[in-house]
């Protein structure tokens, strides 16, 4: 019997939910007439415009760059014109500085020529993901080419890639698995060249079967004497693809406090940004086009589709066939640590992993009660914090005091709120608590 690898605390089996678009392959949705591309695409600083209004640009063309602090370039995803600096509405804020391209759909395509990279050295090599605007793909948008420049005093030996997509409905990863396998892979080999490390383990959780298969078999081939990549199946429990659970499943490293993954001799990074890497490095192609999952009842069309950054969420639901009226909640993200969104008029950005439309019937609307101390939040949660705590504390006005039970450890993966019987909402107390409290 194959070994899956697993955390040892917390953790939730939640329905999966892929079957509606697992089998979807990516299609792409062709680009609409004006994109806006909000400054702040990711964790860290905004971008400072490199164009002004009335600039032409052709796409793949630097519209944005960061000149003080954390943070990557941003590229034009289409050819066209700036037609307005201006605001536009966000996932997270209320509304985001943004750059409006009005797209001229009979420029040329971009011709992406590919280029040899083991000629290369690891510090240019680095520098082609930095100026290709990388950043984590799969979640809050870590820019890349800063994890892959660990501090020296942590010395690396094993490259994972996140493969566990373990939030339910998303299937863009797992489609990206069985369609560009090798890319992943030569993703991985730039990956491990840049780290001067021979290991990659590719965790895959175990209800993909066709994706280990497809990984295990481009793994074996692109591996050589100085590369070597393998997958390892993982265990079906949710948040397995979360950074230290990951670590720990396949590494039995356990990532202290606020510690890095490089203090423990390991960098992570998702399937989807590999095979991103791999096209800013071999290809010369800017992150400017995303893979997004569009799942569920309330919308007329489902699927993978790849999607320019920028493109608004109203030019999706055409392209899709509408909303229907099943329709009830709109998240962006997985339906565990996504986000509601009330207007169709937000632009995707570079993190943007998928967008659910969900029936009445694929949500809870059961009004929260108070907590009756069952402990059922603390068994489920895999970082061993004290969410009912947390929760109280809020209710009683005391948010600041909840760095006690660990509130800044807490990466909002919603176990406990999944498994609370009193359907309390355990998140936003949380989130709430972390504007009251100081670090
Ligand atoms: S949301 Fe935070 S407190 Fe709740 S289970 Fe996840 S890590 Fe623990
Ligand atoms: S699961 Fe809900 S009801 Fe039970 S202890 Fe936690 S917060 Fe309270």
């Amino acid at each position: 019997m194959t070994t899956l690898f697993t955390f040892p605390k917390g953790g939730v089996h939640p329905p999966d939910a892929k079957k509606l678009t697992a089998d979807c392959p990516i299609e792409t949705i062709p680009t609409p007439d004006e994109l806006e591309i909000i400054l702040g695409q990711h964790i860290g600083a905004p971008c400072t415009p490199t164009v002004e209004r009335r600039d032409t640009v052709s796409e793949g063309q630097m519209i944005g760059e960061v000149k003080k602090g954390l943070g990557v370039p941003l590229h034009a995803p289409a050819a066209g014109t700036i037609k307005l600096m201006g605001m536009s509405d966000h996932p997270m804020q209320v509304k985001a500085p943004s750059i409006t391209i009005k797209v001229d759909h009979e420029a040329s395509a971009n011709e992406h020529n590919v280029s040899d990279w083991s000629q290369r050295d690891a510090k240019e090599l680095v520098g082609l993901v930095r100026d290709a605007g990388m950043v984590g793909i799969g979640g809050a948008g870590f820019p890349s080419h800063v994890k892959l420049s660990p501090p020296p005093s942590d010395p690396i030996d094993t490259l994972i890639l996140n493969g566990a997509e373990c939030e339910p409905y998303i299937t863009s990863d797992y489609r990206q698995m069985l369609e560009m396998s090798t890319e992943i892979v030569e993703g991985a080999k730039i990956i491990l060249k840049i780290l001067g490390v021979k290991n990659c383990i590719i965790g895959i959780e175990a209800n993909k079967p066709e994706a280990i298969k497809v990984m295990g078999e481009a793994a074996a081939e692109g591996s050589t004497s100085e590369f070597n990549v393998q997958v390892s199946p993982l265990e079906v429990k949710y948040p397995q693809g979360s950074e230290k659970q990951l670590i720990q499943s396949l590494t039995g490293r356990k990532v202290k406090g606020f510690a890095l993954p490089s203090s423990v001799g390991v960098v992570v990074h998702n399937v989807g940004t590999t095979r991103a890497i791999y096209e800013a490095v071999v290809l010369g192609k800017p992150l400017y086009e995303k893979i997004v999952t569009v799942s569920g009842l309330g919308i007329n069309k489902v699927g993978n589709f790849k999607i320019k950054v920028g493109t608004k969420l109203s030019d999706i639901v055409e392209y899709c066939g509408g909303t229907n009226d099943r329709l009830s909640k709109i998240i962006m993200g997985g339906p565990m640590m996504g986000f509601n969104v009330s207007s169709l008029d937000i632009p995707i950005t570079k993190t943007t992993g998928s967008i659910l439309f969900l029936a009445e019937e694929e949500i809870d609307t059961t009004p929260h009660s108070n907590c009756i101390r069952c402990g059922w939040c603390l068994e489920a949660c895999p970082m061993g914090l004290e969410p009912k705590e947390i929760a109280i504390h809020v209710e009683a006005g005391k948010g600041e005091d909840t760095n006690q039970f660990g509130v800044f450890e807490c990466f909002e993966c919603g176990c406990c709120a999944y498994v609370c019987p009193a359907k309390r909402p355990l998140v936003q107390f949380i989130r709430l608590a972390k504007m009251k409290a100081k670090r």
